[in-house]
């Protein structure tokens, strides 16, 4: 999962059991919209990664 930070607008895959920001260290953390998973994956390719396919 995708997941992006209202505070600071990092985009990032995982966060910590207390759902902190790893950049920001805080409580804003919320699930990626499509327009996010999208820029993060051209940011990362490799990843192929998103939200859809990781909830079937
Ligand atoms: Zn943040």
């Amino acid at each position: 999962m995708i997941y992006a930070c209202e505070a600071c607008k990092f985009l990032f895959e995982k966060y910590d059991e207390e759902g902190r920001c790893p950049d920001c260290g805080k409580m804003s953390v919320r699930l990626a919209n499509e327009d996010e998973i999208k820029e993060y994956n051209n940011r990362y390719p490799d990843k192929k990664n998103n939200n859809y396919d990781n909830m079937k």
